[in-house]
């Protein structure tokens, strides 16, 4: 008896215990720069190849199909991911909502769904739509308007918890990758890893104080230059950090994503972020990102 309590608590730490969290790319079929000599489809290639290897559960890739025209690099990189992993709409050319107005961020939508039909394999779920900037509208009429008109489409919000801004490291990598610059590499690893590691800790943080207690996450990523080089590593401190991967699905199943924080936002962000700010929950301390640092590299 003791022992089986024993078996079952160990195996518990690792599984009962652990936070459940999704992996998402948004940009597809690129954010930022490429190195020289690389392709989009190399970039895709290779994060799949490593999604492949880690066992990572179905990641859902966000899609602007205007980045598809007149370039078949881009194109083909799309068929790739599309044939491994789920995708879903990042509207067609990457519309700030807060600039614009709701039914120009409508036709938006709309206008990108023929690419997503024609990528689509029979019966895959693509009815996924994920806020450019991750901002929902600077009013709550344009909020509640947008809103309205997903649900009556069958859309569902790829919400985001969990956010380090890692798109900064594609272009970065890129330019450090044409100079051959191992050092500015070496910062650039241990500096998105330092940067992941705090801000993983902070979602979880702001979890419990909107909700009172930790939920399943959403990660935004961005598919880019840096993605498979940094992925391992990335994947590695979130084991390291307690998270278990699932899927987009399983992850929004938790009660969490049921509710709206229902007010206009100028600056948008993650779904902890709107909630802090609706509420006037006071954000807990964290370290300042590199932004000039990192946009100053390798330039
Ligand atoms: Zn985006």
């Amino acid at each position: 008896m003791k022992t089986s309590l024993t078996v079952f608590l160990l195996f518990c730490v690792s599984t009962c215990f652990a936070q459940k969290v999704a992996i998402t790319f948004d940009d597809l079929p690129l954010n930022g720069d490429l190195p020289p000599g690389v392709t989009r489809v190399q970039i895709t290639r290779d994060t799949l190849a490593v999604l492949k290897k880690r066992h990572v559960p179905a990641a859902y890739g966000f899609i602007n199909a205007k980045k598809l025209e007149g370039n078949s690099d881009a194109a083909e990189a799309l068929k790739l991911w599309a044939a491994y992993e789920p995708f879903g709409n990042h509207t067609y050319s990457h519309m700030d909502l807060n600039e614009n107005p709701a039914e120009a961020f409508e036709r938006e939508v709309e206008q990108n769904e023929p690419a997503l039909e024609l990528l689509a394999a029979k019966g895959a779920n693509w009815h996924w739509l994920r806020y450019p900037y991750l901002r929902e509208g600077d009013t709550i009429e344009k909020r509640r308007a947008v809103r309205a008109y997903l649900q009556a489409h069958q859309y569902r919000v790829a919400q985001v918890t969990l956010d380090w801004e890692d798109y900064m490291w594609n272009s970065a990598y890129a330019r450090c990758v044409a100079r051959n610059d191992g050092t500015s590499i070496a910062w650039l690893r241990s500096s998105y890893l330092s940067i992941a590691a705090q801000y993983l800790d902070l979602g979880r943080e702001m979890a419990k104080l909107v909700y009172g207690h930790d939920i399943n996450h959403v990660l935004l990523l961005h598919l880019g230059a840096f993605s498979s080089t940094i992925l391992p590593d990335a994947l590695d401190l979130m084991q390291k950090k307690g998270f278990t991967l699932v899927t987009l699905e399983e992850a929004e199943s938790d009660p969490a994503y049921d509710g709206d924080p229902d007010a206009g936002s100028k600056y948008g962000g993650t779904l902890l972020e709107e909630w802090m700010d609706a509420r006037k929950i006071k954000y807990p301390p964290v370290a300042e990102k590199p932004y000039k640092e990192v946009g100053e590299i390798c330039k």
